[in-house]
């Protein structure tokens, strides 16, 4: 790509045409600080804990100082927003510092939040703290919970002011702006893809296919046609893990646009994310999504594959034959029952595969939302419920999860009894024992979640300076299976005060 003449234009938002990326410059922060690292992902990337709290780790990470011999730039994508088609989009405040090579892993490291690049159409660039927060801690909360994710290396204060209109007043007010830097093997999304397709621009369509698979995908060895169908059929088998990884934790993405879908099969883009606290396959996150609900948690499986099929779309004409594409594509949904049966036969402690087991799991995805029943306890739980336990007692060692036990009548209580005398059936015919059973469960069934309420309080705090509450989290989310007895707080119901508070993207 060409720079502009006048370097001052660098970050003009404008149409970047036959470019894959723009190189770009982060803007000089005033005074930056920073709220926290993660040590592991700076170890990982070979920095040691002294690296970190270094001035040049300061200056690199707040995009103060460019690090000889990188030239960071911005990726140009599209993307389908909400199902519609957006056109160019692009990093509008994620800037690419530089890759990195470590004990043979190569990884990218990207801040988000640092300044304006030629995709940041109307918006500044910028980043807030409070959705900084949520993205550093989610990010490393969802690698810990064995989801893949991007990571987070590290949170800053940018030590400047960023204008936002706050959700529930409307009124624009300042706002401490922040700095987060990602990391992930690359941040090459569906959309990428999308805008070259869309401007039937082949060429560079078919370099950045080559490019990819050459650096990201280097185990697709075949040539030609199959490449691009053995790469399209790579990126939705992860994609597809992905999802189930999601529905197996509870957690709701929120803006599932093709813009903020990884060709790793990474979650990408916490934005207006959220954890289900009462099962409800209708929830979102996201407010803007109210209405239509389109980016609900029962919804993200499909969802996942009408993004796959933009994909396919945008990959079309290198294959040049609809036919292969779409029995990639038409394998999804069976292929994706049959790793969610799977999971949830996990989720249940159930080693072996039963006929019945899928009518168990059903009829308990539609008994959970009933009385309201926390996913995350429930799950938790159901793996103190022995072999020989009475419905009475097995009903007593779950009934911590439901919200609203009012809701509690004869017919919902017989309807549990029935599913609790059906999974007692079940696991009997289990060779497991009960505390083989317990200890298999609570490998998949996390103790403790990012409940938005959890999020709001450090954000809360660190945006009066304290930040104890938001490195507690940090040290929690690291271990989320583990019993933990001394954060038995954390493991608890949402409190009323934060029914129907979400977090917020921008
Ligand atoms: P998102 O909904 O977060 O996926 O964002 C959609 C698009 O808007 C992406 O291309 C972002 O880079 C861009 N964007 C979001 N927030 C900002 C911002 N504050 N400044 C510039 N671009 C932004
Ligand atoms: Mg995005
Ligand atoms: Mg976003």
């Amino acid at each position: 790509t060409e720079l502009p003449a006048d370097p001052s234009e660098i970050n003009i938002p404008r149409q970047v045409e036959q470019a894959c990326f723009s190189y770009v410059e982060p803007k000089k922060t005033f005074n930056p600080s920073l709220i926290h690292a993660s040590v592991e992902v700076g170890n990982s990337l070979g920095l040691s804990e002294e690296d970190i709290h270094s001035d040049d780790f300061l200056n690199t990470f707040s995009g103060n100082t460019i690090y000889p011999k990188t030239k960071p730039y911005a990726l140009a994508y599209a993307g389908h927003q909400f199902g519609n088609w957006a056109g160019q989009l692009g990093d509008g405040r994620a800037i690419n510092l530089t890759e990195v090579v470590h004990n043979d892993k190569s990884y990218t490291l990207q801040l988000k939040g640092a300044g304006p690049t030629p995709y940041s159409r109307t918006a500044d660039g910028f980043a807030v703290l409070r959705s900084s927060i949520r993205e550093h801690l989610c990010a490393e909360a969802m690698h810990y919970l064995g989801v893949p994710t991007t990571r987070s290396l590290s949170l800053m204060l940018s030590g400047d002011q960023v204008i936002r209109d706050i959700l529930y007043t409307g009124n624009p007010a300042y706002e401490k702006g922040a700095i987060v830097c990602r990391v992930a093997p690359s941040f090459i999304r569906f959309g990428n893809f999308e805008l070259f397709a869309s401007r039937k621009d082949h060429t560079t369509l078919q370099l950045l296919a080559d490019y990819t698979i050459k650096h990201h995908f280097p185990n697709i060895k075949s040539e030609g046609v199959e490449k691009y169908l053995d790469f399209f059929q790579t990126v939705t088998q992860t994609t597809l893990d992905m999802i189930v990884n999601w529905q197996r934790v509870g957690f709701v993405h929120g803006v599932m646009n093709t813009d903020n879908m990884s060709i790793h099969g990474i979650t990408i883009d916490y934005g207006p994310y959220g954890w289900l606290e009462d099962y409800n396959p209708n929830w979102t996150p996201n407010t803007t999504d109210n209405q239509h609900k389109r980016y609900r948690f029962g919804n993200q499986p499909d969802i996942a594959l009408w993004n796959l099929y933009q994909l396919a779309n945008a990959l079309y004409p290198l294959i040049n034959e609809a036919k292969p594409l779409e029995t990639i594509l038409n394998a999804f949904g069976s292929d994706y029952q049959k790793e969610y049966l799977n999971m949830m036969r996990n989720k249940l402690g159930l080693k072996t595969a039963k006929a019945n087991d899928a009518i168990l799991i059903e009829s308990l995805t539609e008994l959970l939302p009933l009385v309201e029943t926390d996913m995350t306890i429930f799950f938790r739980n159901l793996s103190n419920v022995q072999k020989g336990d009475t419905l009475e007692v097995a009903l007593d060692k779950i009934k911590e999860a439901f919200y609203n036990e009012k809701a509690f009548n004869e017919s919902i209580l017989d309807k549990w009894h029935l599913w609790l005398e059906h999974y007692s059936n079940r696991i009997n015919q289990e060779l497991f024992s009960d505390n083989e059973r317990k200890e298999q469960m609570n490998l998949v069934n996390p103790k403790y979640v990012l409940r938005n309420y959890m999020a709001q309080l450090s954000i809360d705090a660190a945006d009066k300076g304290d930040y104890s509450l938001l490195n507690e989290l940090f040290e929690l989310l690291k271990k989320p299976y583990d019993e933990q007895s001394e954060n038995q707080k954390w493991f608890a119901k949402r409190p009323d005060w934060a029914r129907d508070k979400v977090g917020c993207s921008m």
